[in-house]
């Protein structure tokens, strides 16, 4: 197919659906490290972990050798009311930008939560329910993820605690009851609900909370509470193992087109879309198959690849979860109230870091006006209006085009367009007035979050 006869849209066919998550572990020589009992300084256990999180998903978490887990069809038939989501080609935004590169978008904001995050909400919901569960708690951030687990939890008939950051909380009260529209309840966190949140208040009184903080609290409730388990939205090898089905549609639809791309860009939180995006052009790469260019974009407000050290720490500010390693900015680090949630996070994956470690992929942090100066191009080409984390892969592909325009390179440029941003319109608001500020950490409020990572001799 030539380079201007690709559709607009390519969706698969239902039944060219992937039936099995690729598993991205498999294939790394170097694989990420062991999660550490933080008592102990040991690798954790299958035992150790079970209290907290269902048993199946354990043995996902620590399986790194299995490159293909079979979907199960109960999964598969939730998949099939949003899935296929679209691969895009966006011909108005090459246009509007005058470049010959080709740019494509995934597109999963889809679905009511309008984030790829249901792609593992309804995995980890699934496994909690064969398990017998009577319910499961979580953090949420902007609260995509807190949508995406009420409206799997609502579909199995579980019941679904969810604590909210603060911040979130109080600028977006319509993701609240979207959830409990869905039946869960939704706690602002820090709450007096649980021993930390009332430590983490009486430290820092008035703090706007962090993800790390309602980590704690979700954490404390589930293994106080039988029948219950905590699940987490990003971070974890399970959920990139879910959100690789993003990364094989996507390749399966390039197949079908005969096109292969050159720069894969993700927007990187906890790095759940940007590892299942690219998990199988990745894999190729690590087979040495194929190569593409790699880009995590991160924003400067919470830079943990850019400006973070590789190191073992805490995923939560209550430090009662275990250790990863990772690039972390420290667990102490309250980032700025950034207006792209969902990119909030101290820390990263742990096969990402791994992978960016060993120089298989960049990274690059930007700033938020420059972002929304995205959003809004690509709004006004495009149509769709983006999520303000989506909005820094926009910008990164943006930039790229806009190189291959300087160079006349017809690069074949992908990005995860990872959700919608009709929750977002305080930000888009501010942008608008033009009263959006550009925080970026100093030196010195990075190094106070250094200063608290744990000593680890691993
Ligand atoms: C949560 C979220 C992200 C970031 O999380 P990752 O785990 O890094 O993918 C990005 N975009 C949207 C729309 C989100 O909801």
């Amino acid at each position: 197919m030539s380079a201007n006869n690709i559709p607009y849209k390519t969706y698969l066919e239902e039944n060219e659906i992937p039936k099995a998550w690729y598993n991205l572990r498999a294939d790394m020589k170097i694989k990420p490290a062991p999660l550490l009992n933080p008592g102990t300084g040991q690798p954790l256990t299958a035992e150790e972990l079970t209290p907290i999180f269902c048993e199946e998903l354990v043995r996902q978490e620590l399986d790194n050798d299995t490159a293909y887990i079979p979907i199960p069809q109960e999964i598969l038939d939730f998949y099939k009311m949003y899935r296929p989501s679209p691969l895009v080609r966006a011909y108005c935004l090459e246009k509007v930008l005058d470049t010959p590169a080709k740019i494509y978008y995934k597109f999963e904001g889809n679905n009511t939560s309008g984030s790829h995050k249901l792609n593992s909400a309804i995995a980890q919901a699934y496994y909690a329910k064969k398990q017998g569960l009577k319910g499961v708690t979580t953090e949420t951030g902007a609260g995509q993820w807190g949508t995406a687990l009420s409206m799997a939890c609502a579909y199995l008939g579980l019941d679904c605690k969810v604590f909210m950051v603060r911040i979130s909380y109080e600028q977006k009260p319509f993701r609240r009851e979207v959830m409990r529209t869905y039946g869960a309840s939704v706690t602002p966190s820090p709450s007096m609900e649980t021993e930390v949140g009332k430590k983490i208040l009486a430290e820092f009184p008035g703090t706007t909370g962090s993800l790390g903080c309602a980590i704690s609290e979700a954490v404390e409730v589930a293994v106080r509470n039988p029948g219950y388990r905590y699940v987490l939205g990003s971070v974890l090898n399970q959920v990139l193992l879910h959100q690789s089905i993003i990364g094989l549609e996507t390749k399966a639809a390039f197949d079908k087109l005969g096109v292969k791309p050159d720069i894969i860009i993700g927007c990187a939180g906890g790095g759940s879309n940007l590892g299942g995006l690219i998990a199988p052009f990745m894999g190729q790469k690590l087979r040495g198959e194929e190569d593409y260019r790699i880009i995590a974009v991160e924003p400067a407000s919470c830079p943990s690849f850019t400006r973070g050290r590789f190191a073992y720490d805490f995923c939560d500010t209550g430090m009662i979860c275990p250790l990863a390693k990772m690039y972390t900015l420290g667990s102490g680090f309250i980032p700025s109230p950034n207006h792209a949630g969902g990119l909030r996070f101290h820390g990263m994956s742990t096969i990402l870091s791994q992978l960016y470690h060993d120089g298989y992929m960049e990274a690059r942090a930007v700033e938020q006006t420059s972002v929304f100066e995205a959003a809004e191009l690509f709004a006004r080409s495009e149509g769709l209006l983006p999520a303000p984390e989506s909005s820094h892969a926009i910008r990164a592909a943006v930039d790229e085009a806009l190189k291959c325009r300087e160079t006349g390179e017809e690069k074949n440029i992908l990005f995860g367009l990872t959700g919608t941003g009709y929750f977002d319109l305080k930000a888009y608001e501010q942008f608008n007035d033009g009263v959006m500020t550009d925080y970026i950490p100093t030196d010195e409020d990075l190094e106070r979050g250094f200063a608290g990572l744990p000593q680890v001799n691993a």
